[in-house]
């Protein structure tokens, strides 16, 4: 469970001030990049709901299955192209550091997913509708 007082997952100084209201349905990311944000810290809390809402349905897998086995650690944004409030399709680059829940006897696994997302508004909100992986 997270606090709104905690540090957001995304990198945010509070959950409470970042992520939380778009979590929570009570506003909408106004730019590609804030969405990518949320979905980073959705990905980190385990809330496949909000994966889902905000992924374009042309691509959305169905189901949506996280991996529990995996603890995304730290989000590091690259680079943000269009996306903005003028704009109706956005790119986004970010590094995404996770590692495996350990196991007993075995070295832990960890890593980086380092993808360029693409975003599209539709009907105001921002999806997102596919990425590139770029590791
Ligand atoms: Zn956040």
């Amino acid at each position: 469970m997270i606090d709104d007082r905690d540090p957001c997952p995304c990198g945010g100084a509070t959950y409470g001030s970042c992520c939380a209201p778009f979590h929570r349905g009570r506003a909408s990311p106004a730019t590609a990049e804030l969405l990518m944000r949320s979905r980073y810290s959705a990905f980190a809390l385990g809330d496949a709901a909000y994966l889902r809402t905000t992924w374009h349905p042309s691509t959305r897998p169905s189901p949506l299955d996280l991996d529990p086995r995996i603890e995304w650690r730290r989000l590091v944004v690259m680079d943000s192209v269009g996306g903005g409030a003028d704009d109706d399709t956005g790119e986004v680059e970010f590094r995404a550091y996770w590692r495996a829940v350990p196991v007993p006897g075995r070295a832990r696994d960890g890593g980086v997913l380092h993808e360029r997302s693409r975003f599209r508004r539709d009907r105001g909100s921002w999806l997102y509708l596919e990425g590139t992986s770029l590791s």
